[in-house]
């Protein structure tokens, strides 16, 4: 039978994912919890529900599929943890109050999503680039789809946080062309601190990553005040080194706020409020502490 996966979000005509033009299929699921995550809709495993309240007219059409959940008293006031069903829920709001995050998926139809884009994948030297949230969480439906992608000759990356054992992905990680691999602290503590778990796991599969052979891109995220000390990126450098993992390119990310919207609309609080122009200020030594270390590094925009 055919496995369904469940997708957030599919972005075509990226550039920043891969080599050439790309399409990205943004997964459901994460087994981190980064406070300065900018997709807090793919953090979970299933369908969520984000709230668009300034669109509200205050009709009432939602109170009747809804009335525990819902009161209106001069403007919409949602109790989450009563609502019953968010797709009746959804298709009941005539202005689109309501959105639901997570598109089931079979193998064949997102096939046919992304082979829509062929042309620009044969053109450019691109392909398909499968992110989250982070897509080793529903490994087993996207191996299916990687091996149908690479029957027809399709290039495929990974974007992972390596967060789970290496068991979960081992397979989806033989089949795939690229890892685009996050390296967020050396410091486990930091790392429990800010992800909700410790960091043995990603390191572990960093080594077995290494025995595959695989090309990685190591993208780092690098937030003021918090990751962006000299001596935890040499730690990294040397972990990196120390593993014989085969990195083509180091990429430094300036961290931003632009997903906190998206925090408020699915009714959770923003984890992380750090200064943004900060960033400048210690990146030119992150870069040339990364260079002095032996790899290619870059740095660009989110
Ligand atoms: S149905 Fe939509 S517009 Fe009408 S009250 Fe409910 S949320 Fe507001």
């Amino acid at each position: 039978m055919d496995k369904v996966g469940l997708v957030s979000n599919i972005q075509r005509y990226s550039l920043h994912d891969g080599p050439g033009i790309r399409t990205t299929v943004f997964m459901m699921g994460c087994p981190l919890r980064c406070a300065w995550c900018s997709n807090p809709e793919a953090l979970k495993k299933e369908k969520q529900l984000m709230i668009f309240d300034q669109k509200c007219t205050l009709c009432e059409e939602c109170v009747r599929v809804e009335p525990e959940a819902i009161t209106i008293e001069g403007k919409l006031k949602v109790n989450r943890a009563l609502i019953h069903d968010i797709d009746l829920l959804a298709q009941s709001c005539p202005y689109d109050v309501f959105e639901i995050i997570g598109k089931e998926m079979s193998v064949e139809m997102l096939i046919e999503e992304c082979m829509k884009d062929e042309p620009f994948y044969r053109n450019s030297k691109g392909g398909v680039t499968f992110s989250g949230g982070d897509p080793i969480m529903q490994s087993d439906f996207l191996l299916d789809v990687t091996r149908r992608l690479k029957e027809e000759g399709i290039h495929v990356a990974l974007d992972t946080s390596g967060g789970l054992p290496w068991d979960h992905w081992k397979e989806l990680a033989f089949e795939v062309d690229l890892i685009l691999y996050d390296l967020k602290f050396h410091d486990e503590e930091k790392h429990v601190q800010y992800i909700q778990s410790g960091n043995a796991v990603i390191f572990e599969n960093l080594d077995h990553l290494s025995k595959l052979g695989k090309e990685l891109i190591v993208r780092m995220i690098i937030v003021p005040g918090v990751n962006d000390q000299l001596e935890d990126m040499r730690l990294r450098c040397e972990r990196l080194k120390q593993s014989g993992a085969n990195v083509s390119l180091i990429e430094l990310l300036p961290y931003h706020t632009l997903g906190k919207g998206k925090y408020i609309r699915l009714g959770l609080p923003y984890p992380l409020n750090q200064r943004v122009e900060e960033y400048e200020s210690n990146v030119e030594n992150l870069l040339e502490l990364i260079k002095s270390q032996g790899f290619t590094v870059q740095t660009r925009n989110p």
